[in-house]
């Protein structure tokens, strides 16, 4: 039986994918973006976040496919009726790939959508665990610029754009994510970047997700200084703006 590292179940999610999902948070992640807003995640270790209101939480445990799968099934009535499903978000959840892939595939055989949202910064091999279990996949495109990939979010562009190609070859949904990231990759030279490699890698669908201080919390509950914490999250007007660049290239939403 498979073990896997989980954060926490989010159940009645409405924001990670289509219809009404539960999310499963799997713990662990290999990249470090300063501006992340599930910081509890990024570690594999089990956290306790102490809030100042006195409130304590504590994320990670290892569960067995089945306790998750006996878990998310009990909403598959809701999933039916809305369109809605499983996602795996993170962290990192293709770091789990092999364990996460006989959840998948058992979600699958019911009949369940199932989505992985990812940073696309893993070997292929881990995208195979899974690819054919997998409806969507939600993948994050932080920059165009190899530099910046490396020294601010630690993470390979070569390898997340060739996974990004090889997902859309192989005809799968992939909804490409773009964090609006004051000041990292929201000036309209980055914007035409991005969109190149992103039209060379055929992609269809961009969501851009504006950068929000709402985790801030969290930062102050694990006892770390949240870099971005003075950092204002983009104008509405200026949001408008980006999405108008990338209308001409893609289907945008806003989340
Ligand atoms: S990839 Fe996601 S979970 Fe990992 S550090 Fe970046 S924002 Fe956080």
């Amino acid at each position: 039986m498979t073990n896997l590292n989980v954060s926490c179940i989010q159940r009645f999610s409405t924001g990670d994918g289509p219809g009404i999902r539960t999310t499963v948070f799997l713990k662990g992640c290999n990249l470090k973006c300063p501006w992340c807003h599930n910081p509890e995640n990024i570690s594999p270790a089990p956290q306790t976040l102490c809030y100042n209101t006195g409130k304590k939480i504590t994320y990670g445990k290892m569960m067995t496919a089945d306790e998750i799968f006996d878990d998310v099934i009990e909403d598959i009535d809701f999933y039916r009726e809305s369109g809605g499903g499983v996602t795996f978000s993170g962290g990192e959840p293709l770091l789990q790939s092999k364990n996460l892939s006989e959840l998948a595939k058992a979600l699958k055989d019911k009949g369940i959508s199932v989505l992985v949202d990812t940073a696309g910064c893993v070997p292929w091999d881990n995208f195979e665990d899974v690819i054919c279990c997998t409806d969507i996949f939600f993948y994050d495109y932080k920059t165009a610029d190899e530099v910046l990939c490396k020294t601010v979010i630690n993470a390979d562009k070569a390898l997340i754009l060739s996974n990004l190609k090889r997902l859309i070859k192989e005809n799968k949904t992939v909804h490409v994510r773009i964090p609006l990231i004051p000041g990292f990759n929201e000036s309209a030279e980055e914007c035409e970047k991005i969109i190149k490699d992103l039209t060379e890698s055929g992609v269809k669908y961009v969501d851009l997700l504006p950068f929000h201080r709402l985790g801030s919390s969290k930062y102050e509950a694990m006892g770390l200084e949240y870099a971005y914490k003075n950092v204002t999250p983009p104008k509405k007007e200026d949001i408008e703006k980006i999405k108008s660049i990338y209308e001409k290239y893609f289907t945008v939403s806003i989340e």
